[in-house]
């Protein structure tokens, strides 16, 4: 089979492209494992609502349009929104289709999958980021008795066994995580490394609008001093809950969830936790006041007088450093969740396009290999590249360079 762009995935970054492709008559197919929005289908929570507002869902073309845009959508609602995206845009979908190759040939690609081969002059990676959970090399001295899952296949509190949880990991999942199986009546632990620290709303609106306002979203790959770390930020410690609540250390230790460091090893069946929790939360208020000056300081300049006073939050409450160790041989802990990150799997893609360490290697979603692309990966050309929202731009400018590509072939 021969087709001008193959796009692999069919999340929301593959169709957002697809319509761009569209737009500028660019034939092409979008090959899809599952089903269109997959991951979101088969790989999150049941409770999971997006953090992002409903006014910042929006996709090439297509934005919401409920009477409800300062709420978060949960995943029926964000589902419904991707299919009839790919509905409305006649998005040329091959679903349960998998991609087992791709490789260089005669100036384009071959791409091979289980339903047979494509050849293609351009190739559109947008297979996610977060295709397997990235669990640290510690968990292989967790001891028997105790059970892990990972947030992709965490459903509910019901799946877990009753007793004491381990949360590893305080991002967004983590905190989540840790809070609703505290809601379920199980004792929780939560480890925790370096975090970001967010609050739901500040001034009297909701984050993502400061962020929005102030020009951080949009911010370019070109413009922050150290990309790579940029990229590898952690996401923020926030909730999209009718309540608009903020979840942070506070609100979770209020609870009665337990705090513990950065968990550094496993060692005769003994968590071993950091000292340096203390620096870690330090470090998180910090940036945390330095983000609300940045707000503060756009308030001031740009004279926005729809906001209320200025002002900080309670620091964390660090009232003794927590114990170093915790023994998960004595029943205490019945499940790890290992809220630990995710990272993409490219492991079928056999061009030469990763760095040492085998992340791919990109120039906001140009690779080093002609006419091959990739979407939807943290601050990828903008910070908000890994939002839902953020791939318009991206799409919209891969487009340009891979028509270009296109035209240089034929010249
Ligand atoms: C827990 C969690 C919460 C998030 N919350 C938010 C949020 O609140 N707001 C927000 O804007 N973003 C959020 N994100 C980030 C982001 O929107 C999602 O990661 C989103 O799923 C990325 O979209 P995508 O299209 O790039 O990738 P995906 O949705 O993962 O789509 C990739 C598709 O590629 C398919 N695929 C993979 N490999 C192959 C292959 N070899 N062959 C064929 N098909 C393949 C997959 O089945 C999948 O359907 C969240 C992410 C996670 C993990």
């Amino acid at each position: 089979m021969r087709v001008t762009t193959v796009v692999i995935g069919g999340g929301h970054s593959g169709l957002a492209i697809s319509k761009c492709l569209t737009d500028r008559s660019i034939d092409h197919v979008v090959i899809e494992r599952g089903e269109v929005a997959n991951s979101w289908k088969s790989q999150r929570w049941d409770s999971l609502r997006l953090l992002t507002p409903n006014w910042l869902t929006r996709l090439p073309g297509h934005a919401y349009k409920g009477d409800q845009p300062d709420e978060f959508m949960g995943m029926p609602e964000l589902i419904d929104f991707i299919e009839s995206y790919s509905t409305a845009i006649s998005a040329p979908m091959q679903g349960d289709t998998t991609v087992t190759s791709v490789r260089r040939q005669n100036g384009g690609y071959e791409v091979v999958t289980d339903q047979g081969t494509w050849q293609c002059a351009t190739v559109v990676v947008a297979s996610g980021a977060c295709n397997v959970a990235a669990v640290p090399d510690v968990a292989a001295g967790l001891p028997d008795s105790v059970s892990s899952v990972t947030p992709l296949e965490y459903r509910n509190s019901d799946q877990l066994a009753d007793g004491g949880v381990l949360v590893v990991g305080a991002s967004a999942t983590g905190a989540q995580l840790a809070d609703e199986i505290h809601r379920s009546g199980r004792p929780v632990t939560i480890s925790v490394g370096e975090h970001v620290r967010m609050p739901r709303t500040y001034r009297g609106r909701d984050v993502q609008w400061w962020m929005d306002a102030a020009g951080l979203l949009d911010e370019s790959h070109t413009e922050v001093d150290d990309i790579v770390r940029a990229r590898h930020v952690p996401s923020p410690q926030l909730v999209g809950s009718p309540e608009r609540a903020s979840v942070d250390l506070n609100t979770l230790v209020e609870s009665g969830i337990e705090l513990r460091g950065r968990l550094g090893g496993i060692r005769d069946g003994v968590a071993q936790f950091s000292g340096g929790f203390r620096n870690h939360c330090m470090l998180a208020d910090l940036k945390m006041n330095r983000l609300l000056n940045t707000f503060d300081e756009w308030a001031t300049e740009s004279s926005c007088d729809e906001v209320a006073d200025s002002h900080r939050f309670e620091p964390t409450r660090i009232e003794d450093e927590p114990p170093l160790e915790m023994n998960l041989a004595s029943g205490q802990i019945q499940t790890v969740v290992w809220a630990t990150g995710f990272r993409p799997d490219h492991s079928w893609l056999d061009v030469p396009v990763f760095d040492r360490k085998g992340r791919l290697e990109h120039d906001g979603g140009v690779l080093d290999s002609p006419g091959m692309y990739v979407m939807g990966m943290p601050f990828l050309r903008r910070r908000k590249s890994s939002f839902i929202h953020g791939a318009e731009d991206d799409a919209n400018d891969l487009t340009d360079h891979l028509a270009s590509h296109l035209d240089s072939m034929v010249a």
